[in-house]
């Protein structure tokens, strides 16, 4: 049984943020989504709006807000480089201003806080697997910067915050998560696939496609959020949240062309600057203090999520181009 709680998630019509309004929702707790829309939408959410506990608000966190509120998920900022480096200067300020913001609205309304960091803040890492320990190798003027060290000052106020002004954080460390509601056009590796793969076009492997990441399924990652915002205020992260299974993207593209059983051919295109060469989450720390581990394979996410755009692109053939719906 939980204590019926007021909560605010920013970002919360984009992919991660639409499904943990979806959570929270279904365990009773009053729900304000706040969203400026940039890659969020509306469809994302359509399916709450009917509910009395769910509340959609426009706005943008670079600016101030005054709510009452229990806790904030804080999940505001395009997350795919496409997106973040199309305005980048308003992606640092979204993760500096923002952060700023939403700490001042945590401060004021005693509300705990939780920040969706990223395995980003570790950068190309020299470390691997990484865990929270590590300080990363970041480049700090290239073009995946914004965003890096956008989030690496974010973690910086929020350690600040709490430290100076007894805020009650929690530090949640993300590493590439997957699942229905990515936006097809975002740019990233596992809806590009998908999506290339359904179409029939040619699946874009970068570079020579040695590079690993490591995919978490999204309901793995919301019952990782959910369980880190419980623990007591003493535990304040950073807590990496991700799948350690590691795959090179070269492996990614042969799974999805099999599960498909498309005729796409898989060709090379040039490695993007500042493309880490691998990514695993040591996962250590949330499996001790939040008895938490992912449970969904990767062939199984991957069969939803295949699921989710086939339907997705079937509808947008027959109607307009638009987004999503749930
Ligand atoms: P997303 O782009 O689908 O969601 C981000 C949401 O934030 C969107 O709805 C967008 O419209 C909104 N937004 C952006 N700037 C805003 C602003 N200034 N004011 C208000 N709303 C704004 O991305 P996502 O994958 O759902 O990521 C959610 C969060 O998790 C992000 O903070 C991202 O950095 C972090 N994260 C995600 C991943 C991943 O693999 N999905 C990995 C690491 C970190
Ligand atoms: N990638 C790729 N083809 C694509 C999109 C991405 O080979 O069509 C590669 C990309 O270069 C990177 C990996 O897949 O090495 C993951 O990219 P994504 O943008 O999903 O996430 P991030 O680089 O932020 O981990």
């Amino acid at each position: 049984m939980h204590l019926k709680k007021r909560i605010l998630v920013t970002g919360g019509a984009g992919f991660l943020g639409s499904h943990l309004c979806e959570r929270l929702i279904g365990q009773g707790h009053d729900v304000i989504c706040l969203d400026n829309c940039f890659t969020g939408t509306k469809h994302n959410i359509y399916h709450l709006m009917g509910d009395p506990h769910f509340e959609f608000l426009r706005h943008d966190v670079t600016f101030p807000l005054y709510l009452e509120i229990d806790e904030i998920y804080n999940l505001a900022c395009p997350a795919s480089p496409i997106h973040y480096q199309h305005d980048p200067v308003q992606t640092t300020k979204t993760c500096v201003h923002g952060s700023i913001n939403m700490l001042g609205l945590a401060k004021r309304t005693r509300a705990r806080i939780m920040q969706a960091s990223t395995s980003e803040v570790y950068g190309d890492p020299e470390q691997h697997p990484q865990p929270e320990s590590y300080w990363g190798h970041v480049n700090p003027i290239g073009i995946r910067s914004c965003y890096d060290e956008g989030k690496r000052c974010a973690e910086t106020l929020f350690m600040d915050y709490h430290r100076q002004h007894r805020v009650r954080i929690k530090i949640a460390r993300i590493f590439n998560t997957y699942g229905p509601r990515m936006h097809p056009n975002d740019g990233r590796v596992v809806s590009n696939f998908i999506v290339q793969a359904l179409r029939g076009e040619d699946i874009t492997v970068y570079g020579d496609g040695s590079q690993t990441r490591s995919f978490c399924y999204v309901d793995d990652m919301i019952e990782g959020f959910l369980r880190l915002m419980a623990t007591d205020d003493a535990f304040i992260g950073p807590v990496n949240l991700g799948n350690p299974g590691e795959f090179t993207i070269r492996e990614l593209a042969g799974k999805i062309v099999e599960m498909t059983g498309s005729r796409s051919k898989i060709v090379m295109k040039p490695l993007p600057h500042d493309d880490p060469r691998q990514r695993r989450p040591d996962i250590a720390l949330a499996r001790e203090t939040l008895g938490w581990e992912p449970g969904v394979r990767l062939e199984e996410g991957l069969a939803a999520t295949i699921a989710y755009f086939d339907d997705f692109l079937r509808r947008n053939e027959a109607e307009a181009p638009g987004a999503p719906q749930s």
